[in-house]
């Protein structure tokens, strides 16, 4: 590795979404000589898209509204199979947090009184989610970003980072843990050795790996798949949430997200027969907290206190699986969706101010006036639940020194994620990750991990091995093929039959990667980063299709076909899976839930 270009940090962290940039602003703040690193243009991170807000209890709208209240609607939200710690001090922390963001120049919208403004969203009991019109992300990545640079925290763009590297040292009892990551330029294709004790892992979701999703290219799990390769777990993987309400036409943008705040502001769902069909949908577990007549769910946008919420912002998996059968009953849209009406029951001006980016969107892109017209919507994979098994105080790995957070990370939103506990969740946990990660480069003085020499090669050879395949097949087929197969066998709605199929579809899309073939040189080569990313998309897949396998019951963004509703006994364990030791497939096994202190236990004790 002669000439390679190297960099020394004590802090690198992959990902400038909102978790990566909190979690660098964390680790220079504290000391760290940080690096971040983004496969894409700085500012291009997932979170931009982000649209509803950013849920904190703040108490503005609502004084009774508190993280205790917030707690339980993220644990109830998750059906109970959250981290409890982690859904603790997102509630607690949240607040501070946009705060935070406030003082380092956000700008929120504003309620009459000057506050932060806040809105509703499904599962949240009060409205509770800080917003900027519906480009939320935009303010926030914006805001994140100005003060990184501000800081002067080193960037490296559009490089993708490959593999991990560990500390080989023997004898001293400290093999194994991190020492730096690997990775390339994608413009020039040059290798990049990066030699840091800490990695904080940012890297977003996993969308990618189904055909109709909310996500963008970049979203191939390659955190999720570095981790493994490293030796750390993932949970919760089963768990994949399918987003209500995404584009159904034109066909170029199907899955294209439209935001819940389309509901939050009013909007209701309706059949091809004009029925409001969300009331035939609400499950026993949130009966005592929705409206079940039109005049109550009406009402209650203007009298929360006295009414319950309308259906139609029940969480997102519930809100989905009704959806889905709609369709599949046959009272679907022209275009196989549903339909999304705000047009009669919101005023034009109200719609364009409150949702602008949705109002251009279909009058751009589906040529759809909001303001008139109902929209198409139907599911869409929109977030995984599942990702890195963390320590919930520093977001740690089982790697010494490898740090997951945001997105790529798993715990905090159990079995489906509430809407706004995202962006949340970047800022809590990242600054925790940025400070933990630099406590603990400091700790070890002159004590440092080294890389090791054969592991970079070995990371050449396999970024480079697409090249050197005879007559073998294009990655875009084998891209293509496993979106489907995901789509079809691993969606919504699923059954034992079609997750075995999908197991053996997914063992032979690694055969066919094997024999993988990129053409031409290194220079700015789609097909081979997307031969790169491929093999991560596998991994993930595969851990998807797993877990959803074994978990044999239905919960929160995991339903069973063969298993309707929840099952006690699969509610107090998670499902952890690991690359096995050859490094070729997935063992999975099962773990109990961390256990709730009783104090925290008496939120869920009385029966609602
Ligand atoms: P991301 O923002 O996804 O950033 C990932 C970063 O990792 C990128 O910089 C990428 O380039 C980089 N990266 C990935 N792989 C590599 C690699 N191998 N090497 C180097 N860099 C790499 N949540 C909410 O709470 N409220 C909302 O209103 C909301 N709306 C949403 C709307 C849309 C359309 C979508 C898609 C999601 C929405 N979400 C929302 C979810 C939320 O936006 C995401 O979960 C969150 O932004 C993820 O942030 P992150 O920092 O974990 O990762």
């Amino acid at each position: 590795a002669g000439g390679m270009e190297r960099h020394q940090y004590d802090v690198v962290v992959v990902g400038a979404g909102g978790a990566g940039l909190r979690a660098a602003i964390a680790a220079h703040e504290s000391g760290a000589r940080t690096a971040i690193v983004c496969k894409s243009l700085l500012g291009k991170a997932h979170t931009v898209m982000a649209e509803g807000g950013i849920a904190a209890a703040m108490g503005n709208r609502w004084p009774e509204d508190n993280w205790e209240v917030h707690f339980r609607d993220t644990m109830r939200g998750g059906k109970m199979l959250n981290n409890w710690r982690m859904a603790q001090l997102h509630a607690q922390e949240a607040p501070e947090r946009v705060m935070e963001l406030e003082d380092w120049g956000a700008l929120f919208d504003r309620t009459d009184d000057g506050l932060i403004s806040q809105r509703d969203f499904g599962g949240h009991k009060y409205a509770r989610l800080a917003h900027v019109g519906d480009r939320t992300g935009l303010e926030m990545i914006r805001t994140l970003q100005q003060r990184a640079v501000a800081l002067g925290i080193d960037v490296f763009m559009e490089l993708t980072v490959t593999d991990l590297m560990k500390d080989p040292s023997t004898g001293s009892g400290q093999a194994g843990r991190i020492a730096g990551a690997f990775g390339y330029w994608r413009e020039s294709g040059r290798f990049v050795l990066f030699e840091a004790p800490s990695v904080i892992l940012a890297t977003g979701g996993i969308g990618k790996s189904f055909k109709v999703t909310s996500n963008s290219w970049e979203y191939t799990g390659d955190g999720h798949a570095l981790a493994m390769r490293a030796g750390a777990s993932l949970i919760n993987m089963e768990f994949v949430q399918f987003h209500p309400t995404g584009m159904v036409w034109p066909p170029s943008v199907k899955g294209l997200l439209v935001t819940e705040s389309v509901r939050g502001d009013g909007g209701i769902l309706k059949n091809s027969e004009g029925k409001r069909f969300m009331f035939d949908y609400i499950p026993e577990f949130f009966k005592a907290e929705t409206a079940d007549t039109v005049e109550e769910a009406d009402r209650w946008y203007d009298d929360k206190k006295n009414n319950r919420r309308p259906p139609e912002l029940l969480p997102r998996d519930e809100v989905a699986r009704a959806i889905n059968s709609e369709i599949k009953a046959g009272r679907g849209t022209p275009h196989g969706g549903i339909y999304l009406d705000i047009a009669s029951r919101r005023m034009p001006e109200f719609i364009r101010k409150r949702l602008p980016s949705m109002y251009h969107q279909f009058k751009e892109l589906a040529d759809v006036d909001i303001t008139a017209e109902p929209m198409e919507i139907g599911p869409t994979c929109h977030y995984v639940m599942g990702g890195v098994e963390v320590d919930a105080d520093t977001q740690e790995s089982a790697v010494t020194g490898l740090y997951a957070v945001g997105e790529c990370s798993g715990g905090m939103h159990g079995s489906n994620r509430l809407g706004g506990n995202s962006l949340g969740d970047l800022l809590v946990f990242g600054k925790r990750a940025g400070e933990a990660a630099t406590a603990y480069a400091s700790s070890l003085g002159d004590n440092r991990p080294r890389v090791d020499e054969a592991d970079v090669k070995a990371a050449e050879r396999s970024a480079l091995a697409p090249f050197e395949v005879e007559g073998g097949e294009n990655p875009y087929t084998i891209q293509s093929d496993l979106q489907q197969s995901m789509n079809d066998l691993v969606g919504i709605i699923r059954t034992a039959a079609e997750l075995e199929e999908s197991l053996t579809e997914v063992e032979a899309f690694k055969v066919r990667a094997k024999s993988m073939k990129v053409e031409g040189h290194r220079q700015y080569n789609p097909g081979w980063h997307l031969a790169i990313d491929l093999r991560n998309m596998l991994i993930v897949s595969e851990c998807i299709a797993k877990a959803a396998l074994a978990r044999e019951e239905s919960r929160g963004g995991h339903t069973r076909d063969d298993f309707p509703g929840p099952n006690a006994e699969w509610g107090t364990k998670n499902l952890v899976v690991n690359l096995n030791a050859e490094g070729t497939g997935v063992d999975l096994h099962e773990k109990p839930l961390p256990v709730m202190p009783d104090e925290l236990k008496k939120y869920f004790e009385e029966k609602s």
